[in-house]
């Protein structure tokens, strides 16, 4: 088989399943005002504009109930789950905090030098001038973990109930109207099996449900199928790797590379760069971004950042240094194409990433996905005032935005990308100068799953792991803090007996090695193999969904302990 495309070999995964009536008696649901699914950027500002809002609503805060917000967050804490380049434009903090000192913001420094280089395997050539959608000065590097703990700090602080290491599994539906979301079972064994230590989730009952759950949204796409509420084209992203360093010299500038080793040529489909900030004097941070509708079933982004860790220009900003942190997580890069059509329906409004609200080109979506929790907030105070769970108010707001107004510029910067590099760059440069208007129109973009695969040569490239610059994936995931129990249930959906074009993708795309192909298949050229998954190893980067098979939830408080990325 020479060419395959993964969605050929769908997973066993059936959206309705996570959509249902609340199925607990109505005294023991538990019941909350707002319920937010996901404490990352857009929920937890959500949750602190909501507790601003109702210090002038005392009647609405009364109704509301004795938890009138609550978050709940599968992560061990607020942030453990949070991973961005973190290069975060500052309109949503000043908007959210307008008190507060930026001096007490949780940021390393504010930008007032950026540079971008072209690489070759041996050169860095700056360019210049340079492109205006990496102009980063005025913006304020920060880790979106420490973000997350510090917005999840001020919501406590203002009155919000914190659910973590709580993972929400099922939206409640009743008559068409979102109620709420269940809560996930803990304590559960390989096959399903309660333990000795079994808790049953439980129905948590809101007046309105914020879903912010980030990229691959979970119960949000669900809800998208069920609530037909997709946008023009399908959601796609792009898988990021990164690594924090504590450096012997400190970086003046935050820095964009693109080129190698990501391969020139369209028939590879390579889209990406990286990116390399500093994070006060003594660390910095990395990262290799690339778009998961690579065609190379041997293409690895773990791989190929250890990679580019080896070119001269970048070991040099290493050296004599220490990697102190490392994760990985997808990006939406569908963009204003991919967003859903409505952002509202009765009872429930989705917020952020899980609505690809990023814009590519610049790389953002801290600030969109703030911006468009404090409109959520606005809108749901507005209508529960009324005695309303219409929020469309929110759809009218973040369509009149910043939001729609940035990420409807750059509507057409991706996909020319699958032209090659230069010719690509060339167009969404003039994309970039024209604001979006030349060339218009609507470029189609497909599932990144749909693009077929084939057995090529990435693999062959990757250098072995020496263990000071560079590493292998299974103690990078060490390194994530990541400490799922080995006999959790398996949250992973893929079929697991696929030609090998469609399983050796899953095992170089992971970058947290959960996937494997037994050797004796590999070493007798099997054409269908069997695809071995050690679930316990997922850091929930969401790659798998995008590649064929469906990330699902896993147990609350499981996955990686993330504290810097
Ligand atoms: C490698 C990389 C580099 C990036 N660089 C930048 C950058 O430099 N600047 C920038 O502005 N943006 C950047 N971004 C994008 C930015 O990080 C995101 O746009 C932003 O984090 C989105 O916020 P969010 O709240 O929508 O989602 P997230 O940050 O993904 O947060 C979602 C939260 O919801 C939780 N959750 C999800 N589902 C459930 C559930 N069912 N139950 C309970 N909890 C749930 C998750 O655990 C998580 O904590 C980058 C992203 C990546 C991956
Ligand atoms: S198994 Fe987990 S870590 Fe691996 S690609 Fe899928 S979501 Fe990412």
């Amino acid at each position: 088989m020479p060419a395959v495309a993964p969605s050929e070999f769908p997973p066993p995964f059936d959206a309705a399943d996570v959509i249902g009536p609340p199925t607990d008696a109505e005294d023991e649901r538990i019941e909350v005002g707002v319920a937010i699914v996901g404490g990352g950027p857009a929920g937890l500002a959500c949750a602190n504009k909501l507790m601003q809002l109702l210090e002038d609503e005392p009647e609405l805060t009364e109704k509301l109930g004795e938890v009138p917000v609550a978050v709940v967050e599968k992560g061990k804490v607020a942030g453990a789950h949070l991973l961005s380049g973190a290069n975060m434009k500052p309109s949503a903090m000043e908007e959210l905090f307008p008190d507060l000192d930026k001096s007490e913001w949780p940021v390393y420094q504010e930008v007032t030098k950026d540079a971008v280089y072209l690489l070759t395997s041996k050169a860095a050539i700056p360019l210049k001038p340079m492109p205006p959608n990496f102009r980063n000065h005025g913006n304020y590097v920060t880790s979106v973990s420490k973000l997350g703990r510090f917005l999840a700090d001020k919501a406590e602080e203002a009155g919000v109930y914190i659910l973590s290491e709580t993972a929400a599994t099922k939206l409640l539906v009743e008559d068409r109207v979102v109620k709420g979301v269940r809560s996930g079972d803990r304590g559960r064994g390989k096959d399903g099996e309660e333990l000795g230590n079994f808790e049953p989730g439980s129905d948590v009952a809101a007046k309105a449900t914020v879903l912010a759950e980030g990229t691959v949204g979970h119960l949000t796409y669900a809800a998208y199928d069920y609530f037909d509420m997709h946008g023009a084209d399908p959601m796609r992203w792009e898988l990021g790797v990164k690594e924090v360093w504590e450096v012997a010299e400190p970086l003046d500038r935050v820095i964009h590379t693109m080129g190698w080793p990501l391969r020139k040529s369209p028939k590879y489909n390579e889209f990406g760069g990286s990116f390399i900030y500093p994070m006060g004097e003594d660390k910095v941070c990395i990262g290799l971004v690339v778009g998961l509708d690579y065609t190379d079933a041997t293409f690895s982004c773990h791989d190929a950042l250890q990679l580019m860790k080896t070119h001269p220009f970048i070991k040099k900003i290493l050296d004599g240094g220490k990697r102190v942190a490392w994760g990985a997580k997808t990006i939406p890069s569908g963009g204003y194409f991919a967003m859903p059509k409505r952002l509202a329906v009765p009872g429930m409004v989705v917020a952020g990433d899980a609505a690809s609200m990023v814009n590519v080109p610049t790389l953002k979506g801290v600030h969109y996905a703030m911006h468009a929790g404090m409109y959520a907030a606005e809108a749901i105070v507005d209508a529960l005032k009324q005695d309303s769970v219409n929020f469309e108010a929110y759809d009218e707001k973040v369509h009149n935005s910043l939001i729609e107004k940035d990420i409807r510029q750059s509507r057409n910067m991706r996909q020319p990308f699958s032209k090659g590099f230069f010719v690509g760059g060339a167009i969404a440069s003039a994309m970039t100068v024209s604001r979006g208007a030349f060339p218009g129109g609507h470029w189609k973009q497909e599932h990144d799953s749909e693009v077929e695969v084939e057995l090529g040569k990435a693999g062959d490239m990757y250098v072995k792991p020496d263990n000071e610059l560079t590493f292998n994936k299974l103690d990078s995931v060490f390194l994530s803090g990541n400490a799922t129990r080995d006999d959790a249930p398996n949250h992973v959906r893929i079929q697991t007996r696929v030609p090998k074009e469609i399983a050796q993708p899953w095992v170089s795309m992971c970058p947290a090695q959960v996937y494997e192909i037994p050797d004796e298949q590999l070493e007798n050229g099997a054409t269908e193999v069997d695809v071995h998954v050690t679930a316990s190893n997922c850091v929930q980067c969401g790659a798998i969904t995008a590649k064929g098979g469906r990330l699902t939830l896993p147990e609350g408080g499981d996955g990686p302990l993330y504290q810097e990325t």
